[in-house]
């Protein structure tokens, strides 16, 4: 047995040796399909040379520096980097070391501005349910999955939580998706009465959410009118782009996308590709200077924040971004990908909906089309999927989400950028193939 206590305690996961491209190699010397990126990670597949060469070079020139006595090279450039292709405003940059770090550091930017500029009574958050915004308690307290929630819901800070803008299991029968939308701002406006609006300090919201619904993205004027209505009550808006960001939707940014700019965002798995760990926030430059301006330090910070490694690794990945012009790339083999998926699934009688943005797809399954009815969560579906698509040589990141207080079962695909026509055809097979087996084990087939 490990010694590592693994996420599981009854089972070792398999070792990894080495990685090349899409592929992932094994002890054993299999090889598997990097279709999910890890969890939306990898976005230039592995040992990428361009990268592996400024890390290299990083480590000869300096592998590490306290950010009390030092900035770096890496980290300037890499912000700068990052400001000059951020939503309008959005350029001042806080590093972290991944994407619960990013996370609460975006809540705390948020609730000092407010002390600052002297609001102290903005004391909550509001979020969605069925939202995952990290696993440390700040961001689990935002996060609306209940399954990771319920052991340690008494440590948690309490969040006004409205519902998710999930069109496939939102929208009623009959309602036109304006009216859903309109239903849902409605929603949130209420929230934020209730509660008093000028008590809440910021609504965080995944622009396409991710891992608790798979690749789930917002109905048309969603993200505009939430624009509007924390506007309309000086509430921040904290868009959580740890997942779906640094171009996973086919645009750098997927709020780009709703045309709106938020005050704060979170960003980090794609910022670094994998190669080191590291997240980011970016924020608007205004709440960083009502910060100068009044105490002028932000009281937060960690030992490894700004790390010369990582910044220099994340500033090669995001060079290789721009100079291989992968954005239209990722859109093209986003829309391809988007037609494999339907002309294999688009008829199967357990897929109920195929949704995503650029090479951010999931396919939710249900046992029935027409009622949308979900399969009994004791099947499993969603862990048997991940096993059986292992044994046929392909990474997929499957999901139980809660569906009203039930169980729902989606598989998300995020596949590295540089994914050919030909690796998606390949990774639309093996995970149809998948699925058919675990259903034909589950005798529902
Ligand atoms: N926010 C979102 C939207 C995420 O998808 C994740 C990770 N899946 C996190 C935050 C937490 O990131 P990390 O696991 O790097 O702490």
């Amino acid at each position: 047995m490990s010694h590592i206590i693994h996420r599981s305690l009854q089972s070792t996961p398999l070792t990894a040796v080495g990685a090349r491209g899409i592929h992932i190699m094994d002890a054993q010397g299999k090889a598997y399909i990097d279709a999910s990126g890890g969890a939306a990670v990898s976005c230039l597949g592995h040992a990428h040379p361009d990268v592996l060469a400024a890390m290299h070079a990083q480590t000869d020139k300096l592998a590490y520096a306290h950010t009390s006595f030092f900035t770096s090279e890496a980290s300037e450039e890499l912000a700068s980097h990052l400001a000059a292709h951020a939503p309008r405003g959005m350029d001042k940059v806080y590093f972290t070391s991944g994407g619960s770090e990013s996370v609460e550091a975006a809540l705390k930017l948020a609730r000092q501005y407010f002390v600052e500029i002297g609001q102290p009574e903005r004391t909550l958050f509001v979020a969605r349910g069925q939202s995952y915004h990290g696993n440390t308690l700040g961001a689990l307290a935002v996060g609306g999955n209940e399954w990771r929630r319920r052991q340690f819901a008494p440590l948690l800070m309490d969040v006004g939580r409205v519902s998710p803008c999930y069109e496939y299991r939102g929208r009623q029968d009959g309602e036109s998706q304006d009216a859903y939308t309109q239903r849902l701002l409605q929603e949130l406006d209420a929230k934020f009465q209730e509660i008093g609006p000028q008590r809440v300090i910021a609504f965080v919201a995944e622009p396409v959410v991710g891992a608790t619904l798979g690749a789930v993205p917002p109905t048309p004027g969603y993200f505009k009118g939430v624009r509007e209505l924390c506007d309309r009550y000086g509430i921040l808006f904290i868009a959580d782009e740890v997942m779906c960001g640094m171009g996973r939707t086919g645009t750098l940014h997927a709020v780009e996308q709703e045309g709106v700019v938020p005050d704060l965002m979170t960003i980090a798995k794609g910022l670094g590709g994998g190669y080191q760990p590291i997240g980011a926030v970016l924020v608007r430059a205004e709440i960083i200077e009502a910060i100068r301006q009044g105490s002028g330090l932000f009281q937060h910070g960690h030992t490894y924040i700004g790390h010369p490694m990582a910044t220099a690794a994340a500033l090669a990945v995001q060079k290789v971004i721009q100079r291989d012009q992968l954005m239209p790339q990722v859109r093209s083999r986003g829309a391809y990908l988007m037609r494999a998926l339907q002309a294999k699934f688009g008829q199967h009688p357990h897929v109920g909906d195929i949704r995503g943005r650029g090479l951010f797809c999931g396919i939710e399954l249900v046992r029935d089309r027409a009622s949308k009815a979900t399969f009994d969560p004791e099947l499993k579906l969603h862990a048997r999927i991940k096993a059986q698509a292992l044994a046929n040589g392909l990474l997929v990141y499957p999901m139980g989400g809660t569906v009203d207080g039930r169980h729902g079962d989606h598989v998300l695909l995020a596949p590295p950028f540089i994914v050919s026509e030909a690796d998606v055809d390949q990774i639309v097979n093996r995970l149809a193939t998948s699925i058919a087996q675990v259903l034909a084990a589950a005798g529902v087939a």
